[in-house]
């Protein structure tokens, strides 16, 4: 099974993403993770995806298209994927079908993850990543036990710096300008399924794996 979350940033699509991937055994592939992780190697990719990240600007269509694919060729990604944070365009959208039709495969699902705006802008000002393992937290409604101290792994927790509330409040009308159509694309097409994300994090999981039916 493939399946897409689609949600604002601060949606929690990347948190719901870790508990269906231990779940399900599916893999989770977050392109916003996969640009800083090229980051932190200094690789040429992470410099480039930096300068559109600090905006709060998309980076370019072919640049993420060519990095998804890389990585869903590779092995573990047979076992089904659960995308986040991509796609995020229609172009996007149209060469994730290409590329797994190849492979005879399909978008089985699309979860749509709906939170209000001004929820959003306050799950990104409290959001923290550890360092380490990329594990996020929120100061105000999912604290670390330790503050600035990864649970898992004891890493330094930090804020992401396309996080602060201008960058965030741009990233938002990114968003609604050029993914918000997905959702209308996904429900025209009959994969599409809505989540109330506002909930708590367990009952946004509990939701999730109800409608996928995986029990
Ligand atoms: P995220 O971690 O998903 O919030 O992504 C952080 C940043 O990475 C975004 O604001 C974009 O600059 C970039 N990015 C991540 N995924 C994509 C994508 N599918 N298309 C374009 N840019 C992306």
């Amino acid at each position: 099974m493939d399946i897409i979350l689609l949600g604002a940033p601060g949606a929690g699509k990347g948190t719901q993403a870790k508990y269906l991937e231990e779940h399900t055994g599916m893999i989770h592939v977050a392109s916003g993770d996969l640009f800083r992780a090229a980051l932190r190697q200094g690789t040429e990719l992470g410099m480039l995806a930096k300068s559109y990240m600090d905006r709060g600007e998309l980076v370019p269509d072919e640049v993420v298209i060519r990095m998804i694919i890389e990585r869903i060729s590779q092995p573990d990604c047979r076992q089904g994927v659960i995308f986040d944070g991509f796609p995020r365009t229609r172009e996007q959208a149209r060469a994730l079908e290409v590329e797994l039709s190849a492979h005879a495969r399909r978008i089985d699902h699309v979860l749509y993850l709906r939170v209000p705006e001004d929820m959003l802008l306050r799950r990104i000002a409290g959001r923290q990543t550890c360092k380490t393992c990329g594990s996020t937290y929120n100061m105000f409604y999912f604290p670390s036990k330790r503050p600035d101290i990864c649970d898992e792994c004891g890493g330094r927790l930090y804020q992401r710096s396309d996080d602060t509330m201008e960058t965030a409040r741009h990233r938002l009308e990114v968003y609604f300008a050029q993914t918000m159509p997905l959702i209308e694309y996904y429900r025209e097409q009959g994969s599409l399924i809505e989540i109330d994300g506002r909930r708590e994090i367990s009952q946004v999981t509990r939701s999730m794996i109800d409608a996928l039916n995986i029990a």
